[in-house]
């Protein structure tokens, strides 16, 4: 068999025999042999689609330049050449260069960031492969979707993304969602006979790419790869709509407030400058200075570089993001709603205790297997039940698994099911909460049928119980007794199941006249770290709900074994919330502490909904294939990588690799430092336009001599103040962010307070420290106020260079204030950021350069200055230092006033 054979092979894998195609993947029911699998993947290929569309990287790059602070400096370039045009040799031609210069280090900085963010979001994406379970070797086992090749034989359970084209060979109640493939949204059961001539029509088929809905059932691999339905659609692999996040919606405020006034300053100062005679060219300079010096260059690159840090240390954590900006959507969480099982417990289940009729019993108690009905307890146990025993363990679902360890413990289970194979079986899903089993057992008897779940559900549909090996009817007193023992097990937060048989003539069992057995009792302990991460949110000001398939009574023990209820605690059943209008459910949700007991996913969904219309921000943990509604509404939507089904990892916006609640605690912590550390850079870049903008505004409306010029505005923003601004982006969380309240909705990134901080008063110091400087040198040089001052003379390019260094000695000062929003940074270690200091160095390095390098005066119009001219400027930055020092000391002590006016 080759390749090329398959390919063209005719499309009726649904309507030829079972045995045809078996004869034609040369292969059997039983599955592959694996030396025969390995052959095959090198024949066929892995089974990966390889049809994403790359954006070609030039294309990435040109984009950068479409930015709007891009495009206004280039457009600052051209009227800077246009100067030069007009008037030659005046410096603007170099001017321009500078500008195009920034514009194309933005770009690739902002380029090669995001290339590198777009690599750890795909090697997030390679730490999550997709499983299957695939028979190979008369075993099966979990292996990755892409090992697939045809002729293997696969299990699909609920959940399942459907990795190949296959035939069906099996079914139970299999439904399928082929909304991927076919638009068509119902889910449709599948069957076992060719429905339709058209393959992708015909329900004996499972494709690609699609979803198991519920249900189970085996197919054999015929197609994978490219080779698929699927794979034949290119265009599928298109990325989902991206939503705007929180974050976005900040920023493109930000940019605009700021864009405006950077333009608005502009053309304001232009036409003044030309109303009070200056020359066209001079004033249009000026203009480009006054929007370069409001311009925020480092803004996008320094987000980007906030993100990918806290994605990469979240990851370090076991929490995978598949969005950048979802990380600081996670850090505004007011409402975290959560599963219990896996997430607040280890979902370890173990049985404790076991009911036989109206006799409780420890399950390691000795004589337990001689008590009366304890064989049907046991084949209910052993026999209902979808996971398998392995050489230590077991695989598939814990709540099985637990009963099989135990059944086998208290008796070998041996060959049972091949002495009683199933016929029909009517899966578990969290709506029906229970599954049943019909089993064939030969010689002419009627078959027997099994019956598992939530005891309300299946002591509803028993009306027999044992009684000296005898059925007897199960009268209410007797059914008193049942559910006062449910009461009793699940107080001590067990989680409950009641076990139910019958026998039946028919094939597929209906669900009734069953013959009640007992209850298990099954322990699942609370992750150890639980009681801590709880206690953290409720610090945080989140509240965390947990919402929960199982009984009212466990659901409420558990929630007191973690601290989640510490007194007054509510715990609201799923029937109830039914009866529930949305007003009392909205004054429900005011509640501090509460728990949903037997809710549904659809009420995950309607809890998340209403929480969300009353303006919270709500974090959601799921793991089944009815969750992701409610994963894809939520804010955040948390997938669990453990336990998760497939369908619950796409559906969500972030995978927890261990499954763990406190994971979710620890990533909302990096998610409010990413908010904090984008504020703290634009604190500090928006400071230094204030000594950049007041030269000018001396200039025009003083006519006084000009303190700074153009080109060292530009050496400014787009040189000194690069690197340290960087820095701010990579702050690790302040010790209290997690004692702080969730950001408030309708904070901004850029607020008043901040503006008066960072314009009115720190940048008001550094203009006073550079004025200071310019006019001590001047005055030292024996100019007076009016006198003659030639620009390209010794003593005012001294001057300038003075206006030059006190302005960045003063940002030294100022990132070192702006790397805390409250603690004093002695506190929060003096070098605990490097990166900081690295940006420190580089911004006095370029200031040592452009003044004291010979042939880079003239460009840059400085002049060497020495430590006089340096020593002026050092008393307003230890102002800047220890003033910033004294305002978070203030605000540590609940200073009103400071709080209110001056904390950004
Ligand atoms: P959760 O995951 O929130 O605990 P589930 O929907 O998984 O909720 O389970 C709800 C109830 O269904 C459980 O309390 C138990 O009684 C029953 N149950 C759970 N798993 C199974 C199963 N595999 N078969 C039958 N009944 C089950
Ligand atoms: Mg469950």
């Amino acid at each position: 068999m080759n390749h090329h054979q398959v390919t063209t092979a005719p499309a009726d894998q649904h309507r030829v025999t079972l045995e045809a195609l078996q004869q034609r993947l040369h292969c059997t029911a039983e599955g592959l042999r694996s030396a025969e699998a390995k052959q095959r993947l090198v024949e066929f290929g892995s089974n990966e689609l390889r049809v994403r569309k790359e954006t070609p990287e030039i294309v990435k790059f040109l984009r950068q330049f479409t930015n709007f602070f891009a495009l206004l400096l280039i457009v600052g370039a051209g009227l800077a050449f246009f100067a030069d045009y007009l008037k030659p040799g005046e410096g603007n031609f170099y001017i321009g260069v500078a500008l195009l210069a920034v514009v194309l280090l933005n770009a690739l900085f902002t380029y090669i960031q995001e290339h590198q963010s777009e690599r750890i979001m795909e090697s997030f994406r390679n730490m999550l492969p997709q499983m299957i379970t695939v028979q190979r070797d008369g075993q099966t086992s979990r292996i990755e979707a892409r090992l697939l090749v045809p002729g293997d034989v696969i299990l699909l359970e609920e959940g399942d993304r459907v990795p190949a084209d296959g035939r069906l060979i099996e079914v139970n109640q299999l439904k399928v969602d082929h909304a991927s493939l076919t638009g068509e949204s119902e889910p449709q059961l599948r069957k076992l006979s060719c429905t339709h001539d058209n393959l992708i029509e015909s329900r004996n088929m499972v494709f690609s790419g699609t979803l198991v809905q519920s249900g189970n059932g085996r197919a054999l691999v015929y197609g994978t790869g490219m080779n698929t339905q699927i794979g034949q659609i290119v265009q599928l692999t298109k990325e989902a709509g991206t939503v705007e996040t929180p974050i976005r919606k900040e920023l493109r405020h930000f940019i605009r407030v700021i864009s405006t006034i950077a333009i608005a300053l502009g053309i304001l100062f232009f036409a003044l400058s030309v109303a009070l005679g200056n020359p066209f060219i001079g004033s249009l300079i000026f203009a480009i200075g006054i929007i370069v010096a409001n311009v925020p260059e480092g803004l996008l690159p320094t987000v980007t570089l906030a993100l990918t840090m806290a994605s990469k240390r979240m990851a370090k954590k076991n929490a995978l993001i598949k969005n950048l900006e979802a990380v600081e959507t996670l850090g505004s969480t007011t409402v975290i709603c959560t599963d219990k099982t896996g997430t607040i417990t280890q979902n370890r289940m173990k049985v404790a205790t076991l009911v036989l009729g109206e006799r409780e019993w420890s399950a390691d108690q000795s004589g337990l297997a001689q008590e009366e009905g304890f064989a049907d307890a046991w084949a209910v146990m052993a026999l209902c039940n979808n996971a398998r025993l392995t050489d230590h363990h077991y695989q598939g679902d814990p709540t099985e698994g637990a009963l099989l360890l135990l059944a086998q413990s208290l008796q070998p289970i041996g060959d049972l099911a091949a002495r009683f194979p199933r016929v029909h079986e009517s899966p578990f899903d969290s709506a029906t909460r229970r599954m049943i089993t019909t089993h064939k057992t030969g010689n002419g008897q009627p078959n027997l049928a099994y019956m598992k779940g939530a005891p309300e559900i299946v002591l509803k549909k028993c009306t027999h119980r044992l009684h000296r090996g005898e059925r007897v009817e199960f009268d209410d007193s007797a059914r008193g007794k049942a559910l006062a023992l449910y009461e009793v097990l699940a107080a001590r937060g067990e989680r409950v199941l009641a076990l139910a048989c019958k026998t039946t003539d028919a094939d597929a069992a209906s669900e009734e006249h069953f013959v009640y057995l007992g209850l298990v009792g099954m322990l699942d302990p609370p992750r150890p770290e639980i009681a801590e991460a709880i206690d953290r949110c409720r610090s945080a000001g989140i509240r965390v709900f947990m919402i929960t398939g199982d009984y009212h009574t466990t659901a409420e023990s558990i929630a007191r074994q973690v601290g989640l209820f510490t007194g007054d605690g509510q715990v609201v059943v799923g029937e109830d919330l039914l009866q529930t209008s949305e007003q009392e459910l909205s004054v429900l949700l005011d509640s501090r502490e509460l728990v949903f007991a037997r809710s549904t996913p659809q009420q995950k969904l309607q809890i998340v909904t209403a929480l969300q219309k009353k303006g919270e921000v709500v974090t959601v943990t799921g793991d089944g294939v009815n969750d992701s509604p409610a994963l894809k509404n939520a804010n955040m939507g948390v997938a669990m990588g453990v336990s998760g089904t497939e369908v619950a990892r796409e559906a969500a916006d972030m995978v927890l690799m261990d499954d763990n609640f406190a994971s979710i605690v620890q990533a909302i912590e990096e998610g409010r430092t990413i908010f904090s550390n984008i504020k703290k850079f634009i604190a500090y870049i928006l400071t230094s336009n204030v000594p950049e903008i007041l030269p000018f505004i001396a200039f025009v409306a003083l006519d006084a001599p000009l303190a700074l010029t153009v080109v060292l505005i530009l050496t400014i923003d787009l040189g000194t103040d690069l690197l340290p601004a960087l820095g701010l982006g990579r702050e690790p969380p302040e010790h209290d962010v997690m004692k702080q309240p969730p950001r408030r909705r309708d904070e901004r990134l850029l607020t008043w307070p901040l503006l008066a901080m960072s314009y009115g008063i720190m940048g008001m110091l550094q203009a006073a420290a550079g004025f200071f400087a310019f006019f001590v040198v001047l005055h030292q040089g024996g100019w007076v106020w009016g006198g003659d001052l030639p620009t390209s003379g010794l003593l005012y390019r001294t001057a300038v260079t003075s206006f030059f260094a006190a302005v960045v000695i003063c940002q030294v000062a100022d990132v070192l204030i702006c790397r805390t929003r409250r603690q004093s940074i002695l506190s929060a270690g003096i070098f605990r950021n490097q990166l900081i200091w690295v940006g420190i160095a580089a911004e006095l390095g370029l200031l040592a350069a452009i003044s004291q390098i010979e042939f880079l005066q003239p460009f840059f119009g400085t002049a060497a200055i020495g430590w006089f001219e340096i020593s002026l400027a050092l008393p307003f930055a230890a102002a800047i230092l220890l003033g910033d020092e004294f305002r978070r000391w203030l605000i540590r002590r609940d200073n009103r006033f400071v709080q209110r006016w001056l904390t950004w």
